[in-house]
Order: structure tokens, then C-alpha cells, then sequence
């Protein structure tokens, strides 16, 4: 059974490997940003709530992005497994995961420059119907600006804004980055390259995991 975290900046691909890693080990990819956006959409209370933080690219607080969590993994389809993309981001958070009595098996941690950051960012475009995530020169869709999935038109994350990454950036390295050091101390850390091509990161992300790929 796999309990896996993807951990890394904003931007270093954690939702793309996510997906992939999803795909070959048959379990869920949990995204509290791509939840939290869905929420915002369809203005429920949470969403409402959290609009104000995701746009400004600040955190959404601990006890809300917890409590989704908390719900989610008691979903049937996390039974056998999942993997966590964009949470835990704090210490609080992750010791909130710990007290759930869930046993992370790997924290796969994506080591991207801030530099390729900005630019991973500045070229990412997002299904505004399905959220599928494309980029504009590592990723393109077949047609500009239209989702390959769905058809419907493609847009630019709010918190893609150059001066918004930014901020994200810092807050990843003060409120983030200190929880490597606290998987590290649990044995389960994992480091990964995560500046190669898509296929050559998951190549060493499942290597990290122990799982062959044909
Ligand atoms: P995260 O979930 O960590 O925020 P994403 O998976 O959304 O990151 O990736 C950010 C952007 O970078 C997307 O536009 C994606 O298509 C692109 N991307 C992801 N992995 C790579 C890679 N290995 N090389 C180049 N671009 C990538
Ligand atoms: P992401 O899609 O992972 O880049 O997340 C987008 C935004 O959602 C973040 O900038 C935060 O505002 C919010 N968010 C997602 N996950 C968390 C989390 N674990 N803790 C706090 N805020 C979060």
C-alpha cells in the first residue's frame, strides 16, 4: 500500500506527476488546491472562504485545509492507497495528518530552481471546464488555448500572476520547505531531480517508490 506525498514549490510539478503516478498505481490523486478551486467555483461556504487567500497566493489556514483532508481520506477509493499533492504545507498540517493515524510510506520531494519556477508557471494554462493542466511550451495542447480532453477554452490561474509567484515562492520556503527535515527525520523523504523532461522525473519518481514501469 502506498500513502505518498508530493512535495515541492508551487510550480515543480507535482500535480503532473501526480497524475501519472495515479494512473500506474491505481489510487487517487488528491489535490487541495485543484479542490479548493472547485469550491471557489461553485462559491460554497469553503470556497467563499478561501477565495480571498488561493487569489492573493497566500495559505489557506491549517484548520480548513485539515478538515478537507480529513473528510476526503475517509472516501472508500483511499483505501488501498493515495497520494497527496499540495498538502501537508505546514508543520501544523503535517502533524494534523500524523494524529489522522495515517502512515505516509514516501514524501517525494521535487527539487526545482526558482528560476525554472517562474518560468513553469508563467507558461501553465488550466482547463477552465475539467482542470486539466497544460503548458504553454513544455506541454501545449494540440489546439492553442482549447482543452485536448474537453474542447473547452483554456485560462491562466489567478495565481499564476507574476508578482503572486513571487509570494508564493517565499511562502513555500518559510512556511514549506522546514518539512522536509521532518520526513527526513521519519526516514521516508525521497529526492527527486524534477528539472528533466515529464517522463524522465517520473522515471526517477517511481524509482524512488520501487516500482517498475514498462
Ligand atoms: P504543481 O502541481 O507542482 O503546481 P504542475 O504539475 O501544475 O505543478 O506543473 C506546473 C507547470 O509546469 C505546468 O504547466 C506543467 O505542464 C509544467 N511541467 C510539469 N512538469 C514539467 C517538466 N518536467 N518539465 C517542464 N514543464 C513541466
Ligand atoms: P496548488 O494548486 O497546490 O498550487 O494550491 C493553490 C492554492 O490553494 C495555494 O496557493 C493555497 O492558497 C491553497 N492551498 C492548497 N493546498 C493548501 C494547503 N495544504 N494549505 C494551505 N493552502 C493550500
Amino acid at each position: 500500500m502506498y500513502n505518498l506525498i508530493m512535495f515541492g514549490p508551487p510550480g515543480a510539478g507535482k500535480g503532473t506527476q501526480a497524475k501519472i503516478i495515479s494512473k500506474r498505481l491505481e489510487i487517487p490523486a488528491i489535490s487541495t488546491g485543484e479542490m479548493i478551486r472547485a469550491a471557489i467555483k461553485s462559491e460554497t461556504p469553503m470556497g467563499l472562504a478561501a477565495r480571498e487567500y488561493t487569489e492573493s497566493g497566500r495559505l489557506v489556514p491549517d484548520e480548513v485545509v485539515i478538515g478537507i483532508i480529513k473528510e476526503r481520506l475517509t472516501e472508500a477509493d483511499c483505501q488501498k492507497g493515495f497520494i497527496l499533492d499540495g498538502f501537508p504545507r505546514t508543520i501544523p498540517q503535517a502533524e494534523a495528518l500524523a494524529q489522522m493515524g495515517v502512515e505516509i510510506t514516501k514524501v517525494i520531494s521535487f527539487e526545482v530552481s526558482d528560476e525554472a519556477i517562474v518560468d513553469r508557471m508563467s507558461g501553465r494554462r488550466l482547463c477552465s471546464s475539467c482542470s486539466a493542466s497544460y503548458h504553454v511550451k513544455y506541454a501545449p495542447s494540440a489546439v492553442e488555448g482549447k482543452c485536448d480532453s474537453c474542447g473547452a477554452e483554456l485560462i491562466i490561474r489567478k495565481d499564476d500572476k507574476p508578482e503572486v509567484v513571487l509570494s508564493r515562492l517565499e511562502t513555500y520556503h518559510s512556511e514549506t520547505e522546514p518539512l522536509k527535515a521532518f520526513y527526513e527525520k521519519q526516514g521516508v523523504l525521497a529526492i527527486v531531480n524534477g528539472e528533466g523532461e515529464v517522463d524522465k522525473v517520473s522515471e526517477s519518481a517511481f524509482k524512488a517508490l520501487g516500482v517498475t514501469v514498462d
